[in-house]
């Protein structure tokens, strides 16, 4: 294995291992279940974990190995798991983490399926959960109790973008023993990498960035291997939310263009962000690449760029916001985020419609709040089909 200390040269080598006798450029895909053993003792020996060599591939592929290697190396972790979606990462890292009777400290922000895991299915069984403003540290040290086991978070969170800082969470995490959990999907490891500042446990929607072209549907945990070979051996061998090895070479594919099309994805969302805020129909845009952003004063410290995600609310009723949605002609209504199409969503009826109409409000998203998730079209045509858009509201 090779490693630089330029990201850039480590998304295309970085991690990688020889594959065998024919030296192929493009990594293998192992696409098999199961795995043959010389005989009885070599099996036994894999099974104690006396020996290297693969078993099954839900405890273990050649490829999807590959792509664990290589995600390791990008957020500078010893190790990383990878899983058959973002979700699956998230549900495998908590379920690890806590049991009943124990207390978790999460964002009152937060991606829409984290919030409904951690609303729902969590007290149902028996785990406390305490949502609380993570960008303010008393707070967060307000909320501890003797039981609190993980603190979980996004950086930045859906869908107003507010930044958490991480030195804080990671000092807290170490000096009261709790387990740091954060969501790196936003921001990829191109512009931040969250153990660099001490955080435990870094946690990828691969579906987003890492892959990057909307084909795909998996997810990466990125710590130290005693962390990352804990939820190997038991949540995801056991609740089996895998990756399967065609997924990790799209993935690895994906990342070999990660820096470029991260830094084209920021450049672009830059230009739209002050377009947007300069525009007479737009009443509010959250982007912590503009100076207004709380988030701004962290760019540099903790991220090397906004990244490609923006908020917007539009000036009029939610029937306008609506209205300027169904009019766009090149940028796309989808959820998700990261791929190469600009993606438009409105997280009151999408995103965020596990929220109550109270939880809405609670976390600051109002009926006129549009996502953008821009893409790496020419900046031109996605601010010429936002102005006819905006323009047919009668911005
Ligand atoms: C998409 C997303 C997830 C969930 O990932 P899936 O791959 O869709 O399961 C988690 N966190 C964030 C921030 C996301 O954008």
């Amino acid at each position: 294995m090779w490693e630089s200390k330029n990201i850039e040269t480590n998304t295309i080598h970085g991690g990688k291992k020889s594959q065998g006798e024919h030296g192929p450029l493009s990594t293998p895909i192992y696409q098999t279940s199961t795995f043959v053993f010389d005989d009885v003792q070599q099996g036994a020996d894999r099974f104690a974990g006396d020996a290297q060599g693969h078993i099954y591939s839900r405890l273990g592929n050649p490829t999807v190995d590959e792509l664990e290697a290589r995600m390791a190396v990008l957020e500078e972790t010893e190790a990383a798991a990878a899983f058959g979606s973002g979700m699956g990462a998230v549900s495998a890292a908590i379920f690890a983490l806590l049991k009943a009777g124990d207390h978790l400290i999460t964002s009152h922000r937060l991606y829409g399926c984290t919030f409904a895991l951690f609303n729902h299915q969590l007290p149902a069984l028996g785990i406390q959960v305490s949502f609380v403003d993570l960008a303010d540290e008393q707070a967060v040290r307000a909320a501890i109790k003797p039981n609190t086991k993980v603190i979980y978070g996004e950086t930045p969170i859906n869908p107003c973008l507010t930044v958490i800082d991480l030195d804080s969470i990671a000092a807290i995490g170490r000096e009261q023993g709790i387990t740091t959990v954060m969501d790196n999907t936003f921001m990829s490891p191109i512009l931040q990498r969250p153990a660099t500042h001490g955080i435990d446990l870094v946690l990828h929607s691969a579906t987003k960035y890492l892959n990057g072209h909307g084909d795909v549907v998996a997810g990466i945990l990125c710590g130290s291997s005693e962390l990352i070979n804990h939820i190997k051996m038991t949540t995801r061998k056991d609740m089996g939310a895998v990756m399967s090895p065609h997924d990790a070479w799209l993935v690895i594919r994906g990342l070999k263009t990660l820096h470029l099309r991260v830094q084209r994805h920021s450049e672009n969302a830059q230009v739209v962000a002050e377009y947007l805020q300069g525009h007479g129909a737009i009443e509010k845009v959250y982007y912590p690449g503009l100076p207004e952003h709380p988030g701004h004063r962290l760019l540099g410290r903790q991220m090397r760029g906004a990244g490609g995600v923006m908020a917007f609310e539009v000036k009029g009723s939610f029937e306008q916001a609506v209205a300027f949605i169904n009019q766009l002609k090149m940028c796309k209504r989808a959820v998700s985020l990261g791929d190469a199409e600009t993606l438009i969503q409105h997280p009151a009826s999408m995103t965020h419609s596990t929220y109550e109409p109270e939880e809405l409000a609670e976390a600051g998203i109002s009926r006129t709040l549009i996502r953008l998730a821009v893409g790496l079209e020419n900046a031109e045509d996605i601010m010429a089909d936002l102005d006819q858009g905006l323009a047919s509201i009668g911005g």
